[in-house]
C-alpha cells in the first residue's frame, strides 16, 4: 500500500481541513516540545499562528530518555492542546505511546504522532490501522527508509491510510548535532512511496541556529511541510529549549519555507 507503483499520484492527507502532500502548497506546523500548561500552549499557539504556522504541535505523553525526566502533564496537556485549537482555530498533534491512549486520541487530536521511539511498536501499528485519523509516523532513531515504510505499511494494511511520514534525523557517528539530518530521504521516499512527507529539524540537529537552514533545504528538497519547535521561553523550556525556535525566528522561516516553495 505504501509503494508508489500501485498508486502512482501523490496522496494528499487531510487534517481537519489542512491538506498535507500534492503540489499545492507547503505545511508547517509549529508548537513547543511539551504542553506545560493551558496559558502556556494558549500564547504559544497564538504566535504559531500569526507567524503563518497552520498547524500545532505540542506533546503531553512525553518520551524521556530518563525517568526521573518530566514525562509530560498527560490527558491535561491533551486538554489544553484541546483548549488552544478552540481559540485558535488550528488542529492539533501530539504523540501517543500506547494503545490504551487511542480513544482519548481519537476523541480530542487531529494528528496523531507516533514517535521515533515507537515506529517499531507492532501493537500500537496495528491499532492505528484501525481508526481512521491520520497519523504522524516518525522514523526510528535507527531505522532504514524500508523499515520506516513497513512501519507505514502495519498502519494502512489495517485500512488507515491517512499516514504522514516525518524524518526527523538518525544517529550516526558524528555527535556535533543531536542526530544527522537525512534529506536524501525526501527524493527517495517520493520515489518508492505516494505518501506525504515532512522534516522535523529541531531534533534532527538538537539546536536552533541549524534549524532555518535546514527547513529551507528540505523545502528546496520537495518536503511537504515542516514540524519546527517554538517556545517563546526557550531557556525556560521543561524540554527541548536548546532547539526551539522564538515565534520571530519561526515567522522568518515560514516566510523564507514558502517563498522556496513557490519557485521549485
Ligand atoms: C517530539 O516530537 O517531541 C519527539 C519526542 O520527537 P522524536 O520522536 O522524533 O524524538
Ligand atoms: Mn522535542
Amino acid at each position: 500500500k505504501v509503494n508508489r507503483l500501485f498508486h502512482p499520484e501523490d496522496t494528499v492527507v487531510d487534517v481537519a481541513g489542512i491538506k498535507i502532500g500534492g503540489k499545492e502548497n507547503i505545511v508547517v506546523i509549529g508548537g513547543p516540545c511539551s504542553v506545560e500548561g493551558e496559558d502556556q500552549i494558549c500564547r504559544i499557539a497564538q504566535e504559531v499562528k500569526d507567524a503563518g504556522g497552520v498547524m500545532l504541535r505540542g506533546g503531553a505523553y512525553k518520551p524521556r530518555t530518563s525517568p526521573y525526566a518530566f514525562q509530560g502533564l498527560g490527558s491535561e496537556g491533551i486538554q489544553d492542546m484541546v483548549e488552544a485549537r478552540k481559540r485558535t482555530g488550528l488542529p492539533i498533534v501530539s504523540e501517543i505511546m500506547g494503545v490504551d491512549k487511542i480513544d482519548e486520541f481519537v476523541e480530542n487530536v487531529d494528528l496523531i504522532q507516533v514517535g521515533a521511539r515507537n515506529m517499531q511498536n507492532f501493537d500500537l501499528l496495528k491499532a492505528l490501522g484501525m481508526i481512521r485519523k491520520p497519523i504522524l509516523l516518525k522514523r526510528g532513531l535507527s531505522n532504514t527508509i524500508e523499515e520506516w515504510l513497513m512501519s507505514a505499511e502495519y498502519i494502512m494494511s489495517g485500512g488507515n491510510e491517512n499516514v504522514i511520514l516525518c524524518e526527523r534525523g538518525i544517529r550516526t557517528f558524528e555527535k556535533y548535532t543531536r542526530n544527522t539530518l537525512d534529506l536524501s530521504v525526501v527524493p527517495i521516499i517520493k520515489r518508492k512511496s505516494h505518501l506525504p512527507i515532512i522534516i522535523d529539524p529541531s531534533h534532527a540537529t538538537g539546536d536552533w541556529d541549524l534549524v532555518e537552514s535546514m527547513s529551507l533545504a528540505a523545502i528546496a528538497a520537495g518536503a511537504d511541510g515542516l514540524i519546527i519547535e517554538v517556545h517563546d521561553n526557550p531557556e525556560c523550556a521543561w524540554s527541548d529549549g536548546a532547539q526551539s525556535l522564538k515565534p520571530a525566528k519561526f515567522k522568518q522561516v515560514v516566510e523564507k519555507g514558502r517563498a522556496i516553495a513557490k519557485v521549485i
